[in-house]
């Protein structure tokens, strides 16, 4: 089939290489250049945290974020980058003073779940064990089947395979005002295909009920003087803060969570919440540089699920929240296997 896809985002890189696989033709549309930066899933962190985040979600993003887990590793070799996947854990700890909140994040998750029982409990020793860095802190939990993807690294990489691919046509700054029934509107014109998806994210709120944006803030650090290898988040009263490990001791410090859509620069505040929890975590981050500071908005529904409508030659796909990279390559499988492909 001839395929058009709107919106290149997460979403549509996932679906762009699932339905290459299966010998269709693709046309690309996004608003943005191939290589920019407007797609919420290229300032992601890029967390798999299928257990950790369901302290605010419910337990079915559990089981899409299990095969999305299973889903990752041959999406990342088809474009050449196995190495921005990592499945070796990942670390929750508090101050002494927040134990509760832990002990009570825990208890969440096993609320949730009954896999939620594996969690480790670990003390000073097991931990320093893990992650020596991390030392200072007398009680953590390791979640031994959480993961991360390297999410710019797949950006990138996804770019240069799909542009690369002679059965795609990607029209980059190009705006898609809607899609139809085997049809894709522009601007001035409309393009026809066998099939049509949306995966435009927030930028298809005119016609997606309910569809709104949290705002969220990253902080990327180079941290000479930090080693630590697994995603890791603390738990705060007021805030969380989760420390992303990239390779060559960089660092994604994140992440903010607003009801907002405004994508202006990161506020005072939030860099100061965030790297005030961030020092007192690590005092080798005292000396890290800040490489940049990012803002996004998570495109996300009423219930903060994600959805897929289907119609006559045509799937929509939205509202993967904070969960796009935990998600995305189920979501997409399921789509396919309850419209296009049925
Ligand atoms: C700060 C932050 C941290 C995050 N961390 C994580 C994490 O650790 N783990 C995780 O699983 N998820 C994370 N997420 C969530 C994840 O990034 C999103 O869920 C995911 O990117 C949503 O994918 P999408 O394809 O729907 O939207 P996007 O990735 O935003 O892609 C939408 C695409 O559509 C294009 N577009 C929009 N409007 C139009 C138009 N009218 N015409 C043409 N093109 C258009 C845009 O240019 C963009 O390329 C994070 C998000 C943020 C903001």
């Amino acid at each position: 089939m001839h395929i058009g896809i709107a919106g290149v985002g997460l979403v549509g890189r996932v679906l762009a290489l699932n339905l290459l696989r299966q010998g269709h033709t693709l046309t690309l549309f996004d608003e943005d250049i191939a290589y920019g930066d407007k797609a919420a899933g290229m300032t992601a962190a890029g967390m798999l945290a299928v257990f950790a985040e369901l302290e605010s979600a419910e337990s079915v993003i559990f089981d899409h974020g299990n095969r999305s887990i299973a889903l990752w590793p041959d999406l990342l070799a088809q474009v050449d980058c196995a190495e921005a996947y990592q499945q070796k854990g990942s670390i929750i700890t508090a101050h002494p003073q927040d134990y509760n909140e832990l002990d009570h994040f825990i208890e969440t998750l096993k609320s949730k779940v009954e896999e939620a029982s594996q969690i480790k409990l670990l003390d000073r020793r097991e931990l320093t064990e893990l992650e020596p860095d991390l030392s200072q802190h007398a009680k953590a939990f390791f979640i031994p089947q959480e993961g991360q993807v390297d999410a710019q690294h797949f950006m990138q990489a996804s770019s240069d395979y799909l542009l690369a691919n002679s059965d795609v046509t990607w029209n980059q700054n190009v705006k898609v005002k809607d899609i139809s029934e085997g049809s894709i509107e522009l601007e001035e014109t409309s393009e026809v295909f066998d099939w049509v998806f949306d995966a435009r994210g927030l930028g298809a709120n005119a016609q997606v009920k309910d569809l709104r944006g949290v705002r969220g803030e990253v902080i990327w650090l180079d941290a000479p003087e930090v080693n630590i290898t697994r995603p890791t988040r603390m738990l705060h009263p007021r805030y969380k803060i989760y420390i992303v490990p990239r390779p060559n001791n960089r660092y994604v410090i994140g992440a903010t969570e607003i009801e907002s859509e405004d994508k202006s620069p990161v506020s005072v505040r939030s860099s100061l919440e965030l790297l005030s929890a961030l020092y007192s975590m690590h005092s080798g981050f005292a000396e890290a540089r800040i490489v940049k500071m990012l803002t996004n908005c998570r495109p996300t529904l009423r219930d903060n699920l994600p959805q897929i409508i289907h119609g006559q030659k045509m799937t929509r796909i939205n509202g993967l929240y904070r969960h796009g990279y935990l998600l995305a390559p189920a979501i997409v499988e399921k789509a396919l296997n309850e419209g296009i492909n049925k």
